[in-house]
């Protein structure tokens, strides 16, 4: 969380690392007396708010909470806790396809994406699902 932290823009305002800038410092020309120390506490309870957010706990359907529209059968590369990398492939939002451990548990996070790319894309190109049928 190194990417939240009070700052100074180019204007000399206070403002937060990752890009948030206090609404008190919205307004263009005259500052109200204060805005500059507002702005800067306003900064501050910024870093301790996303500083004091709950642990985020991974999910197998991480890569694909993002929006509905996404193409099927796809991919998902994530980092595991013991630093591998794991492949997932799934035919719909709910259907995951079994991969057997030397196809989804790879070292470089590289060879995880090829190995996805292949499979899906293969998929895709011959309009099958991962196990087979038509895909829908
Ligand atoms: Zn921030």
């Amino acid at each position: 969380m190194t990417d939240h932290f009070l700052t100074r823009n180019q204007h000399a305002e206070p403002v937060c690392a990752c890009g948030f800038r206090p609404g008190i410092l919205g307004a263009a020309g005259e500052k109200p007396v204060g805005a500059q120390w507002k702005a800067k506490a306003d900064v501050l309870n910024h870093v301790a708010d996303v500083r004091n957010l709950p642990e985020r706990k991974a999910s197998p359907s991480d890569p694909f909470d993002v929006g509905a529209d996404r193409a099927y059968p796809r991919a998902g590369v994530r980092k595991r806790a013991d630093g591998k990398w794991i492949l997932t492939l799934w035919d719909a939002p709910d259907i995951m396809h079994e991969l057997d451990e030397a196809s989804a548990v790879h070292t470089a996070r590289y060879n995880a994406v090829c190995t996805g790319e292949m499979i899906i894309g293969s998929h895709r190109k011959t309009g099958t699902s991962l196990n087979g049928l038509v895909a829908a």
